[in-house]
C-alpha cells in the first residue's frame, strides 16, 4: 500500500506528481505529500487525499524539475500531518517517500536515539532517512552508497526515492518487496508504485527489482544491486491505455469497472478460447501443463476477493480433473510450515500480484520445491515475475478499491485453466469439453444482460439501504459468490454482513434473522437447487426479508422470495461470473445511497503490500 510518485525532467515537477498521486490513491488515502526543489528543499504534506494538499500549497512555491510525492496507507502512526510523508531527515537536508515497512525500525531507531537523533513522526520511515543521513556523515560517502549500506542492515519491505539539498538534480531509489517502476522519457524519468502515473508520458518501463538500487542524475539512469554491482536496465513497452485509468463518464471507478465486465471478461478469453473449433490455448500454462495434469494436489494461496475466486476454482478443479485442492489464506499457509510435497502445485491468485502475504507464501512453496503459477492481472508485478508459468488475467487496471471485474477475470482464467487440465487428463470428456467451451464464450453477454437489471437493483438497494446487518447464503458454485457478496458490502457500504454455505445457517447464523435481517440467497438454478428452496423457507418462517438471485423464468422462487432478481442461465461451474454481477451492483448502490466514498473506502486500500 501507499502510492509513491516521483520525477526528475523538462517539466513541471508538481502536476506530473499530483496527478500520478491521483491515480495512486487507491493504495491508500490516509495522507499525501510532496518535496520539491523550490529554493531549497521543501516538503509540503497534510492529513487526507491529494485534493486536500492541492489548495494548501501556493502557487510560487511549485516551480522544480524534480520531485517525489506519496500517498500514505498508515501501518506505524496515526494519519496525520506529521506521520505524513515524505519525511526530513534530521538536517533537513535529505527528504525520502517510502511503501512498505522497516520491520527492525525499532533497534534501529534506538541505536539512533542513543547518538541524539531526534523523531517528529512515528513512522518506521523517518527512521530509515535518519539511518540513511547517519552513515552517509559517518562514512562520508555519497548518497548512493549511504542508502546501499543502510539496505545491507534494514529487515522489511520499502520502495523508497530520496531528495538531496545538496545534489538538487538527483534521484535514488530502492526496492524490495513493494513495486516501484521507472518510466523512461525523453529527456526525464517517472518513478511510481505502478505505471498508472506513467502512461500518458511514456511507454517504456523499467520494472526495479528486489534489492536493486537506482539512481538518476544527468539523464542518466544507473541500477545496480546492494553488492554494489550494476545491472542493465531492461526497458519494455507498456501495454496500458489511458482511457483504461479514467472514469469515462461513469460516476466511480467501483461502478466503471463492473460494467466493464462483458469487455474483461472477453478479453480474459481473446486468443485463448475458440469454441467453434474446440480450442482452448493458455501460453502461460504451456510448460507445467503436464505438471498440473499429474499433480497430486493443488494448492491455491490467495486473500481477499481472490480467495473467493480461489474457491470457485476449488470446485472446479475437483469435480471435472479430480485433483484435491485445498484453498488457502496466504498469511496463515506461510506461518504454518505447511507441508508441501513434490507433486504439489501451488496457483497463486493476486489482482496486483504484489500481495505482501501471496508473494511470501509463494517463496516459501517455492523453497519447498513446489511448481508455482500464479494468476495475476498487472502485468510485469512481483507474483508475475517469481512463478514458473502463468496467466494473466488482462482485466485493465483495477482502480476502485472494492475488487470487481479482477475476481470475473481471475474465475474466467482458472476455469480455462480447469477444464484444459480436464481434458488433457481425460477426466472430462469431448463433448461435455465443448459443451462448456461453447458456454464459456456465451458469459460476456450473460454478464451485459446481468448489468441490464441495474436500475431493479438500485431499488432494491434504497429498501435495503439502512439495514445494520445482512446475510448472504449460497451453495455449491454458489457458496463462494456469497461470501464475495457480503465481502462486498461490507468493504463499502460498512454494513456487517456474512456470507455462508446455505446449509451452515441452521448451525448458528440462524438465530439472527428477524423482520429486520435482509438475506440474499443464490438460489439459480443447479444441483442444489431443492436444497436452497428449503434454507429460503428457514428463512421465511422467522420473517427474514428474502432477496434471491434466480434463474431467468424461475416459478418457484417468485412465491417465497420478498425480492427476486433474474440472471440468464448458465452452466452451474460458470454461473458465479453471472451471480456476482447483481451483488457487486447491490452493495454499490447500497453504499453510494448511504454516502459513503465507494472507490476509497475507510481503512482500505488497494494493492496489500504490507502483512
Ligand atoms: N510504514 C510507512 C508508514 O506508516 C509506509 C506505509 C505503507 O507503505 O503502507 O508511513
Amino acid at each position: 500500500m501507499c502510492g509513491i510518485v516521483g520525477y526528475v525532467g523538462h517539466r513541471e515537477a508538481y502536476p506530473v506528481i499530483v496527478k500520478g498521486l491521483k491515480r495512486l490513491e487507491y493504495r491508500g488515502y490516509d495522507s499525501a505529500g510532496i518535496a520539491l526543489m523550490n529554493k531549497g528543499l521543501t516538503v509540503y504534506k497534510k492529513k487526507g487525499k491529494v485534493s486536500d494538499l492541492e489548495g494548501f500549497i501556493k502557487e510560487e512555491q511549485l516551480k522544480s524539475h524534480i520531485g517525489i510525492g506519496h500517498t500514505r496507507w498508515a501501518t506505524h502512526g496515526e494519519p496525520n500531518d506529521v506521520n505524513a510523508h515524505p519525511h526530513f531527515s534530521a538536517s533537513g537536508k535529505l527528504a525520502m517517500i517510502h511503501n512498505g515497512i522497516i520491520e527492525n525500525y525499532s533497534s534501529v531507531k534506538q541505536d539512533l536515539l542513543n547518538k541524539g537523533y531526534q523523531f517528529k513522526s512515528e513512522t518506521d520511515s523517518e527512521v530509515l532517512i535518519n539511518f540513511v543521513e547517519d552513515i552517509k556523515n559517518k562514512s562520508q560517502c555519497s548518497l548512493e552508497e549511504a542508502v546501499r549500506l543502510a539496505l545491507t542492515q534494514i529487515v522489511g519491505a520499502y520502495a523508497i526515492v530520496i531528495m538531496s539539498e545538496d545534489e538538487p538534480n538527483k534521484l535514488v531509489a530502492a526496492r524490495k518487496g513493494s513495486p516501484l517502476v521507472i518510466g523512461v522519457g525523453k529527456d526525464e524519468f517517472f518513478l511510481a508504485s505502478d505505471a498508472t502515473p506513467i502512461v500518458e508520458y511514456t511507454n517504456e518501463v523499467v520494472y526495479l527489482n528486489d534489492f536493486e538500487i537506482a539512481v538518476i542524475e544527468d539523464n542518466k539512469l544507473d541500477i545496480r544491486n546492494t553488492q554494489d554491482i550494476p545491472t542493465t536496465p531492461y526497458i519494455q513497452t507498456l501495454d496500458m491505455e489511458l482511457e483504461s485509468i479514467e472514469k469515462g463518464g461513469y460516476e466511480h471507478f467501483m461502478l466503471k469497472e463492473i460494467f466493464e465486465q462483458p469487455k474483461s471478461v472477453s478479453d480474459s478469453l481473446r486468443g485463448r478460447l475458440n469454441a467453434a473449433k474446440g480450442h482452448l490455448v493458455l501460453g502461460g500454462i504451456r510448460e507445467y501443463a503436464n505438471t498440473l495434469v499429474n499433480a497430486d494436489r493443488i494448492i491455491i494461496v490467495a486473500c481477499g476477493t481472490s480467495w473467493h475466486a480461489g474457491l470457485v476454482a476449488e470446485y472446479i478443479f475437483e469435480e471435472y480433473c479430480r485433483i484435491p485442492v485445498e484453498v488457502e489464506y496466504a498469511s496463515e499457509f506461510r506461518y504454518r510450515n505447511p507441508i508441501i510435497r513434490e507433486g504439489d502445485v501451488v496457483i497463486a491468485i493476486s489482482q496486483s500480484g504484489e500481495t505482501a502475504d501471496t508473494l511470501a507464501a509463494l517463496e516459501l512453496a517455492k523453497s519447498k520445491g513446489a511448481i508455482i503459477l500464479g494468476v495475476v492481472n498487472t502485468v510485469g508485478s512481483s507474483i508475475a515475475r517469481i512463478t514458473d508459468e502463468g496467466a494473466y488475467i488482462h482485466a485493465g487496471p483495477e482502480i476502485g478499491v472494492a475488487s470487481t471485474k479482477a475476481f470475473t477475470g481471475q474465475v474466467t482464467v482458472l476455469t480455462m485453466i480447469a477444464l484444459r487440465i480436464a481434458f488433457r487428463k481425460g477426466t472430462l470428456s469431448k463433448t461435455k469439453y465443448h459443451e462448456l467451451l461453447v458456454e464459456l464464450e456465451t458469459i460476456p453477454g450473460k454478464i451485459q444482460k446481468a448489468l441490464e437489471l441495474n436500475d431493479q437493483i438500485k431499488y432494491i438497494a434504497s429498501i435495503y439501504k439502512d439495514a445494520k446487518n445482512c446475510l448472504y447464503l449460497g451453495r455449491g458454485y454458489n457458496f463462494p459468490v456469497a461470501l464475495e457478496g457480503a465481502l462486498k458490502l461490507k468493504e463499502i457500504s460498512y454494513i456487517h454482513a456474512e456470507g455462508y454455505p446455505a446449509a451452515e445457517m441452521k448451525h448458528g447464523p440462524i438465530a439472527l434473522i428477524d423482520e429486520e435481517m435482509p438475506v440474499v440467497v443464490i438460489a439459480t438454478h443447479d444441483s442444489s437447487y431443492e436444497k436452497i428452496v428449503s434454507n429460503v423457507q428457514e428463512v421465511k418462517a422467522r420473517k427474514g426479508q428474502v432477496i434471491a438471485v434466480v434463474t431467468e423464468g424461475d416459478q418457484l422462487m417468485p412465491k417465497m422470495a420478498d425480492h427476486i432478481i433474474e440472471v440468464p442461465a448458465t452452466h452451474e461451474a460458470l454461473m458465479p461470473l453471472i451471480s456476482v454481477i447483481p451483488l457487486q451492483l447491490l452493495s454499490y448502490h447500497i453504499a453510494v445511497m448511504r454516502g459513503c466514498n465507494v472507490d476509497q473506502p475507510r481503512n482500505l486500500a488497494k494493492s496489500v503490500t504490507v502483512e
